[in-house]
């Protein structure tokens, strides 16, 4: 029997999820609908089965980009190993955040790289969606998560490439500076990151 690659206790919802790399663009994903799911998904985290994993239905949530706000399908799989059920994420999704990735990160990069105000980033993302109430408490609680998760990120950064890893407990700031400039680009980051490690980015502590 093959260990777990996860622990079952250590955190409710963390192995439902699944980043899939498969699309890392909204509008073409808002294109395709359901039709993104053609290809069959394997692995489970939570038990280490690492065949195909059953369809098991759809759901719809709502996903806030920097211009609009979307409504999108997303697939549940289900292991005929465990019987555990994951959703299908595309890598511009964080799960359970209705901010994209790109989103929360440009947020997140105004703040502690180029160390905007609040009130500058607020304006920033009302003013280029007209149906969004951003506020302060949201760049707050963005920043809280990405503190929270800075040294679990420099430990995936020695894992991936030495060249990234800094011993020296790392600023945020730089961090995120290493999450810009990842092979290819932040979807990337959040897809491989989900591969490698444990967790996926930006989860809860
Ligand atoms: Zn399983």
């Amino acid at each position: 029997m093959k260990t777990p690659l996860l622990n079952p206790n250590s955190f409710l919802f963390s192995y439902t999820m699944i980043i899939n790399s498969f699309l890392k663009n909204i509008t073409k994903y808002l294109d395709l609908g359901k039709e993104i799911y053609l290809s069959p998904i394997y692995g489970c985290k939570f038990c280490g089965y690492e065949g195909m994993l059953h369809r098991h239905g759809y759901y719809s949530r709502n996903v806030i980009t920097k211009y609009s706000i979307h409504r999108i399908s997303i697939l549940r799989v289900k292991c005929p190993s465990c019987g555990k059920t994951h959703a299908v994420l595309p890598s511009f999704l964080i799960p359970y955040y209705q901010y994209s990735l790109e989103f929360i990160f440009e947020c997140l990069y105004l703040s502690f790289v180029m160390k905007d105000s609040y009130s500058k980033i607020v304006n920033l993302f009302n003013s280029l969606n007209p149906d969004l109430s951003f506020k302060a408490s949201n760049i707050s609680s963005f920043k809280k998560r990405m503190n929270e998760n800075n040294s679990i990120v420099n430990s995936f950064f020695a894992g991936f490439d030495s060249l990234y890893y800094d011993m020296d407990y790392p600023k945020v700031s730089s961090i995120i500076e290493k999450i810009k400039v990842f092979p290819k680009d932040i979807f990337d980051f959040n897809s491989t990151f989900f591969k490698m490690m444990p967790k996926y980015f930006f989860s809860k502590v």
